[in-house]
């Protein structure tokens, strides 16, 4: 039955129970038209009564009443408070009966707001609203719960006493000095035919007259139905958020949850965690001993959950054998703390038949790894299946995602160039480097290293000397002399791209002139120049994401005194980006072996820079670079 169905049939019984309310009233009018004066203002008041019982009890007032965080006393503090002061009423309250390890006690649930108990609680101190009230077997209020029935009570003194036997009896006296109370009557409450706890009203009046007892008795029944009303809807509340197996909470509330969550911690600029749990090797545990158990171990992680959160933190089961939990408030050392200790917990369960079970763990923290609720998820999610793949059974903390998005760039750069079908390369180095760069992809935390090899296997492709492990030592030169130069993280990724990619236009280049080692013909040289267009126009340029990286790689061959290609422009027009490449590029080839000459020591290739300035790069990019490069020989 889905929750719309519940919220229907649960209508239909509110029908019922209304239903016989009204038929109740049909008794009791013929039983006030044989009554006196009273009988008539009852009647009268009953009239009022029904009106704002009516009122009171469509669906929409109580649905209202129910959303609320108390919604059963909220809606009985309602029916209380219109039975002050109506004839001669002077106070009621309604008391629940519950029981807990010292035993059987009522509780205040609800009590009409007025001067008679503001004036009591002020004497008494603690309010009556969060005393343990003593209940025992033999008291008048146990004979009307336990016989169904209505008791009155002229020693109202004994019968506060009996509930509050703690309290000093000058303090008593005060309370009862001040009483205008001649009669408590003891109603019996009900519901779905269980005993709830007891309806209590002090009147003015002396006696109980008969007629009253019909009329409390309905009000009675108007409590009992609200009550059952609040019990129906707090469970289908909770059917609605909760998993059945676990407890927990379920994802549309985690969800739910969360959005909220995002919004508090922006607005106070704090941050919160997400602890992700996937229970290791469910399906060999259902296969081995049966779903049954496999369904025990993901109640065992369930507990450990309750066990281990706060009271503020939301564990939710998101679907099969994963979890989620929300720590408010919390950083991600303080979620890392929290993920190990579950993490510990879970591992050392002993099960039934199992034994132990273990379950890898991913932690993202909102505003320090994203202030995105999407990307944080996923986040949580990348580090969960890195504790997998790492061997399971540990805890990874997520990598903020501006740390790996210039590799995922730079992955699916090179998936494109290679998926477009005129690249010449060998069909088995095709497959070697797509498999290689889709395994990338499918981790959480981009593996530089692989991203790398595949860049130098493609620059072999072009130029055989090109020696392993070039580009990575290059992307960290270029990197580290762009951030002397205060280059922002997005210009210094763009650069760290770029370097992967400068001299892709030599794929399309012609193998005999790129490996010639005989000096180059004049028209052989202009051919080479192309490699820069030709990466940015054929190769670069449909691949729609690396727009703003196209520029860096066009004019990586520029000089600073406009002699370069292939746009021959100078000085400032040339991208810092591109000057960074160039300069790179020229000192790299210095300290590899040539056909044509041999290597150069590190401080022979800054003679040979230094002699370019001016010419190829400016000075001050010179001056830098010379300072990084004797800084790192140092
Ligand atoms: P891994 O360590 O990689 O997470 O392995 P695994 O076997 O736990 O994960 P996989 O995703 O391969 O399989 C999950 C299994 O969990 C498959 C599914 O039948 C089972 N499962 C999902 N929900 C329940 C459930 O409520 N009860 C039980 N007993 N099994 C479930
Ligand atoms: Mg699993």
């Amino acid at each position: 039955m889905n929750f719309f169905d519940k919220l229907r049939e649960y209508r239909k019984t509110i029908a019922d129970i209304e239903n016989s309310v009204y038929g109740n009233k049909q008794d009791y009018l013929e039983i006030y038209e044989r009554n006196l004066e009273l009988e008539k203002e009852i009647a009268a008041r009953t009239q009022e009564l029904n009106i704002a019982n009516k009122r009171m009890l469509t669906l929409q007032h109580i649905w209202e009443m129910m959303n609320s965080s108390r919604p059963l006393e909220s809606v009985l503090e309602t029916i209380v408070n219109s039975l002050q002061g109506e004839l001669g009423y002077l106070h009621s309250t309604i008391l629940r009966k519950q029981t807990d390890e010292k035993g059987d006690y009522m509780s205040v649930i609800a009590e009409a707001n007025n001067s008679i108990i503001k004036r009591v609680n002020t004497i008494i101190q603690i309010p009556m609203q969060m005393r343990r009230l003593n209940y025992f077997e033999n008291s008048f209020y146990a004979e009307s719960l336990n016989e169904k029935k209505i008791v009155t009570v002229k020693n109202i003194a004994e019968a506060l006493k009996s509930i509050i036997p703690d309290i000093r009896e000058d303090v008593f006296n005060k309370v009862m000095g001040g009483m205008r109370s001649k009669l408590l009557i003891v109603i019996p409450l009900y519901t779905r035919n269980k005993p709830f706890g007891l309806f209590c009203v002090f009147s003015s009046r002396d006696e109980l007259a008969d007629s009253e007892t019909d009329f409390l008795t309905i009000f009675a029944q108007q409590i009992e139905m609200a009550i059952t009303i609040a019990d129906l809807f707090q469970e289908v509340r909770e059917q609605a958020i909760t998993d059945g197996l676990t407890g927990l909470y379920n994802r549309r509330y985690f969800e739910e949850y969360i959005s909220k969550e995002v919004t508090r911690s922006q607005r106070q600029n704090q941050p919160f965690s997400v602890i992700g749990i996937d229970l290791d090797f469910l399906k060999k545990i259902n296969d081995e001993y049966g779903h049954a158990y496999g369904d025990l171990a993901i109640k065992t992680v369930a507990d450990v959950l309750k066990n281990n959160a706060r009271s503020v933190d939301i564990a939710a089961r998101m679907g099969g054998e994963e979890f989620n939990i929300l720590l408010p408030g919390i950083d991600s050392q303080g979620a890392a703390t929290a993920a190990e200790r579950i993490r510990r917990a879970i591992e050392e369960k002993e099960l039934d038949t199992i034994g132990h079970i273990t379950a890898s763990i991913g932690v993202a923290t909102f505003l320090e790894h994203s202030d995105n609720l999407e990307d944080l998820l996923e986040l949580t999610d990348q580090a969960m299946y890195q504790s997998k793949r790492q061997g399971r059974n540990r805890v990874t903390i997520a990598k903020p995602i501006t740390e790996t998005s210039w590799q995922e760039v730079a992955v699916n750069t090179f998936l494109d160039i290679l998926s477009r079908h005129n690249v010449p390369i060998e069909n088995n180095l095709l497959e070697d480097l797509t498999s290689k760069l889709t395994t990338i992809k499918q981790q959480s935390e981009m593996p530089k290293e692989i991203l790398y090899s595949v860049a130098d296997m493609l620059i072999k492709t072009y130029n055989p000397l090109h020696e392993s492990g070039g580009v990575k030592s290059k992307i960290l030169l270029a990197s580290s002399l762009a951030k002397r130069f205060d280059l922002s993280k997005d210009e210094v990724d763009k650069l760290r791209i770029a370097t992967l990619l400068y001299d892709i236009g030599n794929l399309m280049l012609p193998k005999e002139i790129l490996q010639k080692s005989a000096p180059l013909t004049e028209e052989e040289k202009l051919h080479i120049q192309e490699h820069p267009i030709i990466a940015a126009r054929d190769i670069l340029k449909p691949i729609s994401y690396i727009q703003d990286i196209i520029p860096i790689v066009e004019h990586h061959h520029e000089n600073w005194d406009g002699s370069g290609y292939p746009g021959k422009i100078s000085k400032d027009e040339i991208p810092l980006t591109s000057q960074i490449i160039l300069i790179v590029d020229a000192y790299f080839a210095l300290t590899e072996h040539r056909p044509y000459r041999p290597k150069l020591s590190p401080v022979e290739a800054l003679i040979e820079i230094k002699k370019d300035t001016g010419k190829k790069w400016s000075e001050a990019l010179v001056q830098e670079f010379v300072t990084l490069i004797e800084h790192d020989l140092n």
